[in-house]
C-alpha cells in the first residue's frame, strides 16, 4: 500500500511511529493509501524546520515575497487540473467542482501578491516637537493550520497564502481523510520559490493536533472543521497562550419569500444543496419557504432531482460524486430514517439510487425531506450530505426567527424580488455571510470569510483583511533625532503638549 508521508524542510519525510490511517478512493470504495500519523516528536521536527526558516523568510523583502506569490499563482493556474484530480481521487467531488475549489484558493494567492500594500502602516509626523510616530505590522513566527476534509486544496490556501506572505512560516495538518493534495501543494510552493522550511506538512489525528496546540514555539493556530472540534481547538490553543481562529460547522438556511421566482429558487436550492454532495460548509441544508409558495417550491425541487447525474468524480458527465467515507455516507443516510420516524415526509430517498445499492463506492442519491421541524435530528444536526430539508414557515418573521435561534450562523440566503424585505433581512439576521438571491455567499478573497455563533470561535474571520491582521501583530514606534546638546534629565511622564 502506498504511504503518504510528511513534508518537512522542503522534502518528503516518512513517518516512523507505524501509526497510520487508511485513505480511500470514494468512487470505488478501494483503499488506495496509508497516511502516516505524526507523533509529538515528529510535529516538533516540523516546527524546528519552520523555526530555522523563519529569520531568512522574515527578512526577505516584500517585493521578493510578492514575486514568489505571483509565481505560485502561475503554477496554480498551470497545474489546476492535476491538483483537482488529486482532490477528486481522495475526496470524491466531481473534477469541475475540484477545479472550482482550486480557483477559489488561487484568489487568495492573488490577494497575497498585494502584500507590500497590505502591510503598509501609518505614520504621524510631529506628534510632539521633533517626534514622529509610526505603526507597523510584523509576523507572529511559526503558525499552524488544521484543516477539514471537504476542501483539501482551498482551505489550506486560505490560511497559508496570507500567513506566509506576512512573513510567517507555516505548519499544515490537513485532514487525514484526504491528505494527498497537501503534498501536491507543497511541491508547487517549492517550485515557485518558497524556501525549504517555510511550508511544512504533518498528518495525523488528535495526537498531532494536541502536539500543535501544546507546542511552545507555535504562535497561532487557524482551524476549520466541525463545531465540537473548533471549540476544543479554541479552548486549548488559547489556554496555551496562542492566537486562535476556529471556524466550525454550519446549518445554512435558504429563505424563500412568496414573490420569488420559483424556477430560479429550485435551480439554486438544488445547486447549493447537492453540489459537492452537500459536503460544503456553505451548502444550503434547509429551505424555508414562506406561506403558500411552499408546495410549488417542494415540487420544483423534487422535479429536478432525478435529472442530476450521480457518478464518479472523474467522469465528465457526473454532476455529483460520492461521499468521503462509507461511515459518513451511512450516517448521512440515517437522517432519512430518523426524519421519517419523527414525522418528516421523505419526498426523495437517495438510497433508491442504483449506485447506493450496487456500487462499492460511497454513493448516496439526492434526498429531499419536507415538513421537517426544528425538533427533529435532521434539523438539529449538521447532516453534511445530499439531504435537503424543507421547513415551512407561515410568515417572514417566523422564518427569520428560525435562523436567528439556530446555534450556527455561517451562511444564509434570502430569495425575493422585494428590496425592502431584503434590506430588513440584512439588518436583522444573525449570520456572518448573507446572500440575497445568491445561495452560496462565499466572500471574494479581498473580503473575509467567517460565520457567527457556533460557526466561529475567536474574533477573526479568515483570509482577506482579517487574515492579514490575524497573522501579524502591531508595533508602534515613537522616534526623535534630538540635538544631544539640548539633552536634560526630566522625570515627568512623556507629554505631547
Ligand atoms: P473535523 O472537525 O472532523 O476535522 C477537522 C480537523 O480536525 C481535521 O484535520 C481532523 O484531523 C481534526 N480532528 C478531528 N477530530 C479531532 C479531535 N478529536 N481532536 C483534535 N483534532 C481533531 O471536520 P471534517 O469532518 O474534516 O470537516 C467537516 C466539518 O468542517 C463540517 O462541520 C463543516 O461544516 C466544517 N467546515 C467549516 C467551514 C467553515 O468555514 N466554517 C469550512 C469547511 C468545513
Amino acid at each position: 500500500m502506498e504511504r503518504i508521508g510528511f513534508w518537512i524542510g522542503g522534502k518528503i519525510v516518512p513517518g516512523e511511529s507505524g501509526r497510520t490511517g487508511p485513505v480511500y478512493n470514494p468512487a470505488t470504495g478501494e483503499q488506495t493509501h496509508e497516511v502516516d500519523f505524526a507523533t509529538p516528536q515528529e510535529v516538533s521536527k516540523a516546527v524546528e524546520a519552520a523555526k530555522e526558516a523563519l529569520p531568512g523568510w522574515r527578512a526577505t523583502s516584500l517585493s521578493k515575497r510578492a514575486d514568489v506569490f505571483f509565481r505560485i499563482r502561475e503554477l496554480l493556474e498551470e497545474r489546476k487540473t492535476d491538483i483537482a484530480r488529486a482532490i477528486t481521487l481522495q475526496h470524491g467531488k466531481v473534477l469541475s467542482d475540484a477545479v472550482g475549489e482550486v480557483q477559489r484558493g488561487l484568489e487568495n494567492v492573488e490577494y497575497a501578491t498585494g502584500i507590500p500594500h497590505l502591510l503598509q502602516g501609518a505614520f504621524s509626523e510631529q506628534v510632539s516637537t521633533g517626534i514622529d510616530v509610526y505603526s507597523i505590522r510584523q509576523p507572529l513566527g511559526v503558525v499552524a493550520g488544521i484543516t477539514p476534509f471537504n476542501f483539501p486544496g482551498m482551505v489550506p490556501i486560505w490560511m497559508c497564502a496570507n500567513a506566509m506572505a506576512c512573513g510567517n512560516t507555516f505548519l499544515l495538518k490537513p485532514s487525514e481523510k484526504d491528505p494527498g493534495p497537501s503534498l501536491v501543494l507543497a511541491e508547487l510552493f517549492k517550485d515557485a520559490g518558497i524556501p525549504d522550511g517555510v511550508f511544512n506538512v504533518v498528518h495525523g489525528d488528535k495526537v498531532a493536533v494536541d502536539a500543535i496546540l501544546e507546542h511552545p514555539d507555535i504562535a497561532a493556530v487557524s482551524f476549520v472543521g466541525s463545531t465540537p472540534i473548533a471549540k476544543y481547538i479554541y479552548a486549548n490553543g488559547t489556554a496555551n497562550g496562542k492566537r486562535v481562529q476556529a471556524l466550525g460547522g454550519a446549518k445554512n438556511h435558504m429563505i424563500v419569500l412568496p414573490d420569488a421566482d420559483i424556477d430560479m429558487v429550485a435551480d439554486s436550492a438544488v445547486s447549493a444543496g447537492y453540489g459537492s454532495a452537500g459536503e460544503r460548509c456553505m451548502s444550503v441544508s434547509v429551505v424555508t419557504s414562506v406561506g403558500k409558495v411552499s408546495d410549488r417550491v417542494v415540487d420544483a425541487i423534487a422535479d429536478r432531482l432525478p435529472k442530476v447525474k450521480v457518478g464518479s468524480g472523474l467522469d465528465p458527465e457526473s454532476e455529483m460524486g460520492p461521499l468521503v467515507t462509507r461511515e459518513h455516507r451511512d450516517k448521512v443516510a440515517s437522517y432519512l430514517d430518523s426524519g421519517s420516524a419523527q414525522g418528516a415526509r421523505v419526498i426523495t430517498d437517495g438510497r433508491e439510487h442504483a449506485l447506493y445499492k450496487e456500487s462499492p463506492g460511497f454513493f448516496l442519491g439526492l434526498s429531499l425531506m419536507d415538513e421537517v421541524t426544528p425538533q427533529m435530528d435532521a434539523y438539529r444536526d449538521e447532516i453534511f450530505g445530499p439531504v435537503l430539508s424543507v421547513v415551512r414557515a407561515d410568515t417572514y418573521d417566523q422564518a427569520v426567527d428560525l435562523v436567528n435561534r439556530n446555534p450556527y450562523g455561517n451562511g444564509v440566503a434570502l430569495f425575493t424580488r422585494d428590496g425592502g424585505a431584503a434590506r430588513q433581512f440584512i439588518f436583522e439576521v444573525e449570520v456572518g455571510m448573507v446572500g440575497i438571491n445568491v445561495p452560496i455567499p462565499v466572500p471574494v478573497a479581498y473580503y473575509s470569510f467567517g460565520g457567527w455563533k457556533g460557526s466561529l470561535f475567536g474574533d477573526s474571520h479568515m483570509y482577506g483583511p482579517e487574515g492579514i491582521r490575524f497573522y501579524t501583530r502591531g508595533k508602534v514606534v515613537t522616534q526623535r533625532w534630538p540635538d544631544p546638546a539640548k539633552s536634560a534629565v526630566d522625570l515627568g511622564f512623556p507629554r505631547t503638549r
